[in-house]
């Protein structure tokens, strides 16, 4: 069997640094392999992402346009009405996305009225057949458990960045928070969702040590986000350079390769990216994009529904059925 075919959760950093550096057409070459093995290469995954509660977060995330602390001109907004979302995850459906991720901005879910409220939108969007997601900050182990019990399929926490490097990007929680959350959302037998953002300045070695935090999981994430920095007005990282897509390409065909059988989501960015870019991108192993109703990804900007239509039509893609492929 080709070696690259098997799940395997003790990747060294030697060995992913190796794939990670490969000459970026075998790498690419390797990759698709890989992905056509464990997935129809010809089907991506369309998700909706939602905000459903904007800005005025109190962490210091450097990236984020919705951190409280930053002057980033965004539009704060209260939690939405279940109804509201409920109806708007209806609508997704329809228009071909069979997973719907609602997201909030805050430090950490509190026991109140307000997730009383989200755990109401699990349970209508999930009635709908959507794969249901959330991101929501931090969960205490009894979170976890009660956003399971109303059915949710996926929760989103992202790693960010490399352990080294995240003191750079966020001080008011800490990387091992963030596995912390992680470990609880798997406990209590939700599907994770997790990945990392590049150009936030780290290096290579700072990518591939995330990487190899996320395949050395003792599951893999079933979902793993690769996103290149949106930069916000207002935003300490807002004068970085952008992201060269053969970096994005690089990283998804590596998490596609240590992660063979995960979703590898082409997230934020691709506003910034044409169609040959993001093609290189699904060659490379990426299967699923983020849509919302509006042009916008949360509070960063986001290929419009009609074009990403055009391009599934040019590249004979297919959005995956509205029918949950995970048991
Ligand atoms: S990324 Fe999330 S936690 Fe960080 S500031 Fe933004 S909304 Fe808050």
């Amino acid at each position: 069997m080709n070696s690259d075919l098997q799940i395997r959760h003790d990747w060294t950093i030697e060995e992913i640094e190796k794939i990670y550096n490969q000459p970026l057409l075998e790498l690419v070459y390797r990759a698709a392999t890989v992905h056509r093995h464990y997935h129809p290469a010809n089907q991506v995954q369309v998700c909706t992402l939602l905000s459903i509660k904007t800005g005025g977060c109190p962490e210091d995330c450097a990236y984020c346009g919705q951190a409280a602390r930053y002057n980033t001109g965004i539009t704060v907004k209260p939690l939405m009405s279940a109804e509201q979302v409920v109806g708007i995850a209806r609508r997704a459906k329809e228009a071909g996305s069979s997973r719907f991720c609602m997201a909030a901005a805050w430090r950490e879910v509190r026991d109140n009225r307000d997730f009383d409220n989200v755990l109401e939108m699990v349970r209508g969007v999930n009635e709908l057949g959507l794969e249901v997601c959330c991101t929501l900050g931090m969960l205490s182990q009894s979170q976890a458990d009660r956003l399971q019990l109303a059915g949710l399929h996926a929760y989103n926490h992202n790693l960010d960045t490399s352990e080294n490097h995240y003191d750079e990007i966020i001080s008011t929680r800490t990387f091992d928070d963030r596995l912390t959350t992680l470990n609880r959302v798997r406990k209590a037998g939700i599907s994770v969702c997790s990945g990392g953002i590049i150009g936030l300045g780290e290096t290579h070695a700072d990518r591939v040590n995330m990487l190899h935090t996320l395949a050395t999981l003792s599951k893999h994430p079933e979902s793993v986000p690769v996103n290149a920095l949106a930069r916000v007005r207002g935003t300490p990282l807002e004068e970085l350079p952008k992201v060269d897509t053969w970096e994005m390409v690089r990283m998804i065909a590596t998490a596609r390769i240590i992660m063979p059988a995960s979703m590898v989501r082409l997230s934020a960015g691709r506003s910034e990216m044409s169609t040959e870019e993001q093609s290189w991108c699904f060659m490379a192993g990426a299967n699923s994009i983020f849509t919302s109703e509006s042009d916008e990804l949360l509070v960063t900007p986001n290929p419009r529904l009609d074009d990403d239509r055009k391009m599934f039509e040019l590249l004979g893609l297919i959005p995956m059925s509205t029918d949950k492929h995970y048991a």
